[in-house]
């Protein structure tokens, strides 16, 4: 997607070697017109998917994830990291290896928000090692729900995230893949689509 290319161009901080800020514009500080296209694209890649549920994972999937949700008019979950009184009765549960943050968390979602009836959309901001995405396809799983795609906004091509997924079968869209980013230099692979 060009213009979040562009963006990416223009205001993203490479940290390190192999992790990119954005809190420009998705992170912290978010721009809703721009999410709003990026929610336009996951629906013209997902439309005929008869979606019934948007997964995400808290915080930062939360606000692309609901702006994408109102293109398919279906609700948002999001898996929870911490433990909370509200999440009353039965969860299914997964556990997640976070490499920005260096630890496993777990990620849990309520029973009565997903069920063997659903057919599932992923949608995260990233895409690294792919360790988020595959904990919110377990617990698709554990609710013999149907994951019918993944729909990322930047894919860190130079992970292994992306090869692990699509060799699963998964169906992967990512709005801007990074080839690489060494020495600050970001480059982008070829839109697929
Ligand atoms: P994965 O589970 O694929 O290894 O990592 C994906 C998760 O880690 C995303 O939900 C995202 O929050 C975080 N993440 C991974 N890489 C980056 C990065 O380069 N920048 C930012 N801001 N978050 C990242």
């Amino acid at each position: 997607m060009e213009l979040l290319k562009q963006r990416i161009q223009r205001d993203g901080k490479v940290i390190g070697k192999d992790i990119l800020k954005v809190d420009s514009f998705l992170n912290h500080q978010i721009d809703v017109q721009l999410l709003n296209e990026m929610g336009k694209e996951f629906k013209r890649m997902f439309k005929d998917e008869k979606i019934t549920k948007i997964l995400t994972v808290e915080a930062s999937g939360i606000g692309i994830s609901c702006i994408t949700a109102q293109y398919f008019g279906v609700p948002v979950i999001f898996a929870k990291k911490t433990e909370s009184k509200n999440l009353d009765g039965e969860t299914y549960e997964s556990e997640v290896y976070s490499f920005t943050r260096g630890k496993t968390y777990k990620i849990r979602v309520s029973k009565r928000y997903i069920g063997p009836e659903d057919r599932v959309l992923i949608i995260d901001d990233f895409l690294a090692n792919g360790k988020a995405v595959l904990g919110l396809k377990d617990i698709i799983g554990k609710a013999n729900a149907l994951l019918v795609g993944v729909g990322i906004v930047i894919e860190k091509g130079f992970q292994e995230g992306g090869k692990i997924l699509r060799s699963q079968g998964i169906r992967i869209h990512s709005l801007a893949i990074i080839k690489s980013m060494d020495s600050g230099k970001i480059e982008f692979e070829e839109d697929e689509f």
